[in-house]
């Protein structure tokens, strides 16, 4: 009987569970994550294949790891936006970051940390002074941050994309094109926006192994980037042999599982320091 009424009890808690990660609910769980300032944050290296050296990371959101709920990153970015709650995510993301690059500073570790940029932010006034403001409170240059923005920013107001990217990289933000090749690609913006590099998504890179189309688009990908005087990084690289691949190819930078999994911030120092002695 015990047992019974323990499973019963079980079971009604997963129904109250389930119930509460409920779509509608979310925006409420997620408002106070935010205001508990709970979100955690993890880095994933980018390695420089030339140098084999850690240049710089990218900085991935994590829903905190200890809630009842879980929720995956890509759900909690697609809502936030949708809920009006972007702004308040991206300025936690931007002064979590911006503590811990100056905790390595600290410790001697010095990397640029790209971080993701929502495309719906590119339509708001406001940011690079937002930004700005981040950057004084904590004392830091904006040449230690990169910002990732996908394609999709760029389709709505071009004018206004434009003119607020000139802005981010007057302040001295560097700035990467993320999923390059997946959206409404169109080759006049490498002209008209101050880019510094392309990034490759994992699509494509993972699709290279029995996709010789794949294989073409990632080429086509380094040679454009190049020949715009651009560097280029390839995401998702998860064996050897699409890394040797890349390598042949001209690729500059690699990410993926292959050399880490994005990790904490207190990992990343010993990471690095072992990577660069190995
Ligand atoms: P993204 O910017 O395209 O990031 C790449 C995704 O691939 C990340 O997923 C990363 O953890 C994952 N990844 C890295 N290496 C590998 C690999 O070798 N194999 C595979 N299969 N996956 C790999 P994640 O962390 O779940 O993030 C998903 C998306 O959420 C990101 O895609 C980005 O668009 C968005 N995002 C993450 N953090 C933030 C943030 O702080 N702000 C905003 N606005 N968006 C963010
Ligand atoms: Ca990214
Ligand atoms: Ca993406
Ligand atoms: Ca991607």
């Amino acid at each position: 009987k015990n047992a019974q009424l323990n499973n019963l009890r079980f079971e009604m808690a997963q129904i109250q569970r389930d119930q509460r990660s409920r779509p509608d609910d979310l925006p409420q769980a997620i408002k106070a994550v935010l205001d508990d300032n709970a979100l955690e944050m993890r880095y994933q290296p980018k390695v420089d294949l030339r140098s084999q050296r850690i240049k710089s990371v990218e900085a991935l959101v994590r829903w905190p790891v200890d809630h009842a709920q879980v929720l995956a990153t890509n759900l909690l970015i697609d809502v936030a936006e949708q809920y009006g709650l972007i702004e308040q995510l991206t300025m936690q993301v931007f002064n979590k970051v911006l503590q811990e690059v100056a905790s390595w500073e600290k410790k001697g570790l010095h990397v640029v940390v790209w971080i993701n940029l929502s495309a719906r932010l590119l339509a708001l006034p406001q940011l690079p002074k937002m930004l700005e403001r981040c950057l004084n409170v904590w004392n830091m240059p904006a040449s230690a941050i990169g910002l990732e923005v996908t394609e999709s920013a760029f389709i709505h107001d071009i004018e206004h994309t434009t003119a607020l990217l000139f802005e981010l990289k007057r302040l001295g933000f560097r700035l990467s094109i993320d999923d390059f090749g997946t959206g409404y690609s169109s080759l006049a913006y490498l002209r008209r926006f101050p880019i510094d590099e392309l990034k490759i998504d994992k699509l494509f890179v993972q699709g290279m192994s029995n996709s010789q189309q794949d294989k073409q688009i990632v080429q086509s990908i380094i040679d454009l980037a190049h020949n715009f005087s651009l560097s280029v990084v390839a995401e998702g690289v998860e064996h050897e042999e699409t890394l040797n691949t890349l390598r042949q190819m001209g690729c500059d930078d690699i990410q993926g599982y292959y050399f880490a999994h994005p990790m904490r911030g207190e990992q990343l120092l010993g990471w690095c320091e072992e990577f660069h002695h190995r």
